[in-house]
């Protein structure tokens, strides 16, 4: 797969150079390219931003070197355009799973009050926000779903089976988890976490799976 972010502010990527995402770099599993947005600018004074037409707070970033820089890393349209925007569809782990299958991701991040929607209309195919709150630019939702998406990514994760068990792959949330050691502060893990018997873990998996689900995120059961 390859990822195409488009951003005025390329050194936030750095940090997907770290842990899973670094390490998928690394090995060749995904082709990451971050462009400088500003580097597309027609201005001599490298501007990228003006104040939006009709008043109003803020600044809204120019179209020209948006759409130059889109022309120049995806000529010939080949990529899922994804402009990450609080107005757009909100990520799922669905969505996540066929973003996945797409080739080519190119990742537009805005800032400021956001982006000239002429060059949202020309060439863009979708908005995507990360929820319902509005941060102030796109880098970290592009990040978030660059992150999410590579985990379904062949190879990436150690442990095939990871991405089947987790939180909203399944109908319901992931149960509890524990490791060693098996007394901490005077808390034991569960009894039935080292009796061995694997019907009797599978069952208490799913009842506390059920009641976090019941406590923490009751839509998901109606939606179910
Ligand atoms: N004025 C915009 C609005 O009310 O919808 C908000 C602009 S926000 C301050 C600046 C940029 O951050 C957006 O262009 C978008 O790229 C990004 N952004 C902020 N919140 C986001 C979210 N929840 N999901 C995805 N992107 C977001």
């Amino acid at each position: 797969m390859k990822i195409d972010v488009l951003t005025l502010f390329p050194e936030m990527l750095d940090a997907l150079n770290s842990s899973l995402t670094g390490k998928a770099r690394e090995k060749g599993l995904y082709e990451l390219n971050v462009h400088n947005i500003r580097d597309y600018t027609n201005d001599k004074h490298k501007k990228c931003d003006d104040t939006p037409f009709g008043g109003g707070a803020g600044m809204v970033m120019m179209p020209q070197p948006i759409h130059d820089c889109i022309v120049a890393v995806d000529p010939q349209h080949t990529a899922k355009r994804i402009y990450m925007s609080p107005r757009g569809k909100v990520l799922t782990q669905a969505m996540v799973k066929e973003f996945s299958g797409e080739q080519h991701l190119l990742v537009l991040c805005g800032h400021y009050e956001g982006v000239d929607q002429r060059v949202l209309d020309m060439d863009i195919d979708m908005e995507l926000s990360i929820g319902d709150y509005v941060l102030s630019g796109g880098e970290i939702p592009a990040m978030v779903l660059i992150d999410s998406v590579l985990r379904y990514v062949p190879e990436v994760l150690g442990n095939s089976e990871s991405t089947v068990d987790e939180s909203f792959s399944q109908p319901l949330l992931e149960y509890p988890q524990y490791t060693r050691p098996q007394e901490f502060m005077g808390m034991s893990v569960p009894e039935v976490l080292v009796s061995g018997n694997h019907a009797n873990i599978n069952k208490w998996r799913k009842e506390k799976s059920l009641e976090i689900t019941r406590k923490n995120r009751p839509d998901l059961l109606e939606e179910k």
